[in-house]
């Protein structure tokens, strides 16, 4: 068992070097700000490879990337600033820890701020609707999870359940995860993310339009698992690809929801219900 799952692990040095390329991509390609957003790298059956915070993506060098444990301990050579004060792990590692607890199939995870996909959810609309074919095959099923609180544990408990149904997730009001086997496929699911979601965006201000119907979706969703075991099909013991409308609609619940879901318990204890949660 370990040595099969060894196999897919890459060297250190490798997933230094790829998550230096992909964060400089990342930030190039206007996917996330400067400094948002973070990367990880399944380097062992107990280490990670990913981003410090705070750092500049489109000047990331592959010494600054940490290496943590599951825990999210630093080991190893501490990496530091050029100014020689020393670097922390990524805000969201606890998100990371999750997935790689949970998914034992996946050896990369990207966290970014792609604008449309971003924009798309919160003027209500559900990425999860098959509009064009192909996204199926790149992403599987597209999940957007409730608001959470980023950097809170809010967010790895919430967001877990998503990221053990699905490939591809948006936290509203925050960005996007997205899972891969390797950081290849976790940044090719973003890309397709981004840019299903341009395409949605144009739809919506043109008009709308009819998505796919329901016996073709099924075929490409069977189609795509049958080519790699990575799409996953939500079934019944996952969350639904889309939160309740009221956390959905922009338009309607600005202020409710930012307001509501901080402070209002009796909000948080709907959606836990809806996540199936036992806490
Ligand atoms: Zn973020």
């Amino acid at each position: 068992m370990t040595a099969h799952h060894s196999k897919h692990y890459v060297t250190e040095r490798t997933a230094r070097e790829q998550i230096a390329q992909v964060a400089r991509e990342i930030y190039t390609r206007k996917l996330s700000g400067a400094t948002d957003g973070n990367i990880s790298v399944r380097i062992g059956n107990e280490r990670i490879a990913t981003t410090p915070s705070g750092v500049h993506k489109g000047r990331l060098t592959a010494d600054q990337v940490m290496v943590v444990n599951l825990q999210g301990e630093v080991i190893g050579r501490p990496a530091k600033r050029a100014d020689g004060t020393p670097l922390r792990p990524s805000s969201e590692l606890a998100l990371h820890l999750e997935a790689y607890r949970r998914r034992p199939d996946v050896g990369a995870v990207i966290h970014a701020h792609p604008p449309n996909a971003i924009a798309f959810t919160l003027a209500g609309g559900q990425l999860s609707q098959t509009l064009v074919s192909e996204v199926v095959f790149a992403c599987g099923q597209i999940a957007t999870a409730p608001y959470t609180t980023p950097t809170t544990n809010q967010v790895p408990e919430i967001i877990g359940e998503y990221m053990r149904c699905y490939d591809v997730v948006m936290m509203l009001r925050h960005g996007s995860v997205t899972l891969g086997g390797d950081l290849d496929s976790a940044l090719a699911k973003l890309d397709a993310l981004e840019h299903t979601a341009g395409i949605y965006c144009m739809v919506k201000l043109l008009g709308g339009a009819t998505p796919i119907a329901d016996p073709e979706v099924a075929k490409l969703f069977a189609l795509a698992h049958s080519q790699t075991p990575l799409y996953r099909i939500a079934g019944e013991h996952c969350p639904a690809p889309e939160p309740p409308l009221a956390l959905r609609d922009g338009k309607r619940a600005v202020g409710e929801v930012s307001g509501a879901v901080s402070g209002d318990g009796a909000l948080i204890d709907a959606v836990m219900r809806q996540l199936g949660s036992k806490s």
